[in-house]
């Protein structure tokens, strides 16, 4: 063993990671190794995706400057949306720290591009938790469906692909607007490639080519070398305290897409005949060029803490979705526990490998919008961000971990780690007598 090993053997058992922890998490990493070359590939083209999406509009110091009141020439603000719109390919973008979160910035893609009477379907069954209410799925005071908007859905065929028949059977002529969620989010579903989503655009484009095809693109950024707007989205829609916003944007969403959807979301997020004009940036335009510009790495930092996580559990008798060898589509791994205890115990083990709050104990609790109690693990520098090492769970069968984040690779690695050692320490599981494949 080489002398870097031993001092970083002698590190983590400062940091409470026994030997065998460490050794069994050693021989998982070393088989890794190619995976992560892959990793690191799709982060070196986005690297250069930003980079060069910079350069050509000559990003500078002048716009980091603050603005207050009505914000009118904000030119770091454009500049971002301008850089953002070449990220993505797209003619244009709307990127604001005013768009509270990503149900935001969806509700406002929605609402900015609905009218009454308009349907709108999802052609891969329901979507993420919060949209159900904005779309009145779930009766909510202000929804889409109080403005007259009609929805409809189309359920996945059982192995998870996409029913054309039944998608084909559910677009009307009243039909304006299809939102595919990329990520399986926190339902047993695969998320989706940015590839199988081109060709579910492309057939819904076959049928009426003037629909509206939008993607939530929620943990999904990055993660490829593509993004649904590639593959003909006209919208793609996500969250600046995940993926793209790189653990340094303090709160905001973006919508990047043609010019008339960002022009109708604008008109919403605003107000009609406003639009991009306004918004002043409070000075937090900086920490939005900076997070994007490190964003393809931290995006890899936690697809591999995810990879790493899928290959550990796995080989210690969990089932894992994604599993250990699949390709991934987003940064979400979910490890299925099997016991409260496990499930409770691995909540733990992250909240200690934390930098902020690593001190205190998660403890499961009733949250709205569940039908029993949850438990989660978090100490985040931005408040509910979950491009950083995070974790939950609800305590029911089969109690489910849905881990994702890791602002670097040796942060989530930590985090996995102190987690194993966690079921370990309480007799959980037994590490001795595991031996490399
Ligand atoms: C996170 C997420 C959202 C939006 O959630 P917020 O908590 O409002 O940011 C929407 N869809 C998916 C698939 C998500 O993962």
């Amino acid at each position: 063993m080489d002398q870097n090993q031993q001092y970083l053997r002698k590190i983590y058992k400062d940091m409470g990671i026994e030997e065998e922890v460490f050794g069994f998490c050693a021989q998982v990493l070393y088989d890794l190794k190619d995976r992560f070359e892959q990793v690191d590939k799709v982060a070196e083209a986005g690297q250069l995706k930003v980079l060069s999406a910079m350069q050509k509009n000559r990003v500078g110091e002048q716009h980091f400057m603050t603005s207050t009141g009505y914000g009118y020439n904000d030119d770091g603000r454009d500049t971002l949306e301008k850089v953002y719109a070449d990220v993505f390919h797209t003619e244009d973008a709307l990127v604001r720290p005013h768009i509270t979160c990503g149900t935001h910035a969806l509700t406002t893609a929605l609402s900015g591009n609905l009218r009454p009477g308009d349907e709108l379907l999802s052609p891969v069954g329901l979507p993420y938790d919060t949209l159900q209410g904005v779309i009145g799925i779930r009766p909510q005071k202000g929804s889409l469906a109080e403005y007259g908007v009609k929805y409809r859905q189309v359920e996945l065929l059982p192995d998870g692909t996409f029913d054309y028949p039944a998608i084909r059977a559910a677009i009307t002529d009243k039909t304006r607007l299809v939102t595919i969620q990329r990520s399986k989010g926190y339902l047993p579903r695969p998320t989706f490639s940015v590839k199988q989503i081109g060709e579910l655009i492309h057939f819904i484009k076959s049928i009426r080519s003037d629909l509206i095809c939008m993607v939530d693109n929620c943990y999904g950024e990055f993660v490829e070398t593509i993004e649904p707007s590639d593959v003909g989205a006209d919208m793609c829609v996500g969250s600046l305290i995940k993926n793209p916003g790189g653990g340094l944007a303090s709160s905001g969403g973006y919508i990047v897409g043609t010019k008339e959807c960002v022009e109708n979301a604008a008109y919403r997020l605003t107000a009609p005949g406003l639009g991009k004009e306004l918004g002043a940036n409070f000075g937090v335009n900086r920490s939005l060029y900076q997070g994007l510009f490190l964003a393809p790495e931290v995006t890899a930092g936690a697809l591999k803490s995810a990879i790493f996580a899928a290959n550990v559990y796995e080989r210690l008798g969990f089932t894992c979705v994604p599993d250990a060898r699949e390709d991934r589509h987003d940064i979400i791994q979910a490890v299925i526990l099997n016991s409260a205890e496990a499930l409770k115990a691995f909540c733990c083990g992250i909240q200690a490998a934390a930098p902020v709050d690593s001190y205190l104990t998660p403890e499961p609790w009733p949250m709205p919008g569940y039908d029993c109690d949850v438990i989660m693990a978090a100490g985040a520098f931005i408040s509910g961000s979950s491009i950083e090492l995070s974790a939950d769970g609800p305590l029911k069968e089969p109690y489910c971990a849905y881990f994702q984040g890791g602002l670097t690779w040796h942060h989530g690695k930590f985090g996995i780690m102190r987690s194993v050692q966690e079921l370990a320490s309480r007799g959980l599981i037994k590490i001795s007598g595991i031996h490399s494949k």
